[in-house]
């Protein structure tokens, strides 16, 4: 309310702290640039000794958009609904939760628009948290000591800290563990580096929410239209059409979660990101059970 009503004042945000232009969450931690390569997340209470490490994407959260990288400093959910009160319940149990994160983005650009943004995303996150955003989070900037699968980052933490975690009783959490589909083995390299209990975001906190929703629309009441929607994006990158392929994608997608059975193209454009050329298709789909752009392009790519 204030700040509406001080819009004569207002600054340009490039006048303002990098942490108020993307994040107006009031917050008593701050961050500092340590080796000018890594970002710490300093709170008030670092000491501890069990200590509950956690990567931050694809295992505490996923990105709203579904893009593999956040776009603002807005664009993350929590990896399933269960994360919050998970978190919770390990540090009522005596836990330091503590994010480790690689931000390869940001590089050396430790000032810039993509530094502020990450800080902002993990403040978010962590704000999210009602009663327990008093948590450190690392995140590495280069390809140097401090990356995953390297231990600096632990190893600041611990040095920022003064306190030596106990190993036996700590235990470290992430995606990349070098399962088919999984980007690396970085988080699972991480654990073993520094000599800690792996573990990954399903042991803790069930599938993703994100895994959930694609079982759904392999199941669903419209998972055979939504299918013919994937194959049609499927084929549409393959006929290097991007937008058509991303635009097919996503209404398989909308289509495929949505828990009412589609009767018409009309009802299939009131959902969020369907148009009329979808809702066409739809309509033909439902008449005749196939897409002519779609007979067309099996017809191409057999
Ligand atoms: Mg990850």
């Amino acid at each position: 309310m204030a700040a509406e009503n001080n819009t004569a004042k207002r600054k340009s945000p490039w006048e303002k702290g990098p942490q108020e232009v993307v994040s107006k969450r009031p917050r008593a931690e701050s961050w500092r640039l340590d080796s000018g390569s890594v970002f710490a997340r300093i709170v008030a209470d670092s000491s501890g000794q069990k200590i509950a490490g956690f990567d931050l994407d694809s295992t505490l959260v996923n990105t709203k958009t579904g893009g593999r990288f956040a776009t603002t400093a807005q664009d993350w959910c929590w990896f399933n609904p269960a994360v919050p009160d998970k978190l919770k319940e390990l540090i009522a149990d005596g836990f330091k939760i503590v994010i480790f994160t690689n931000q390869g983005g940001i590089k050396s650009a430790v000032n810039g628009v993509q530094a502020t943004k990450v800080k902002a995303r993990i403040d978010n996150v962590l704000g999210a948290l009602e009663g327990c955003d008093n948590i450190r989070a690392f995140a590495a900037c280069q390809k140097d000591q401090f990356r995953k699968p390297c231990t600096g980052m632990w190893e600041l933490m611990e040095r920022s800290s003064g306190v030596t975690a106990n190993k036996e009783i700590s235990f470290y959490c992430g995606d990349a563990a070098g399962r088919p589909g999984d980007h690396s083995a970085d988080d699972k390299q991480f654990a073993a580096a520094v000599g800690l209990e792996f573990r990954l975001p399903e042991d803790i906190f069930g599938p993703s929410a994100k895994a959930n929703a694609a079982a759904a629309e392999l199941t669903g009441p419209n998972s055979t239209l939504a299918g013919a929607f994937r194959e049609l994006g499927q084929l549409e990158a393959k006929n290097l059409d991007k937008p058509r392929a991303s635009l097919y994608r996503s209404a398989a997608r909308t289509l495929g979660r949505h828990p009412q059975k589609i009767t018409s193209g009309k009802q299939a454009q009131k959902l969020a990101g369907i148009g009329k050329a979808v809702g066409e298709k739809v309509d033909e789909w439902l008449a005749t059970t196939s897409i002519s752009k779609l007979d067309e392009l099996r017809r191409k790519f057999q």
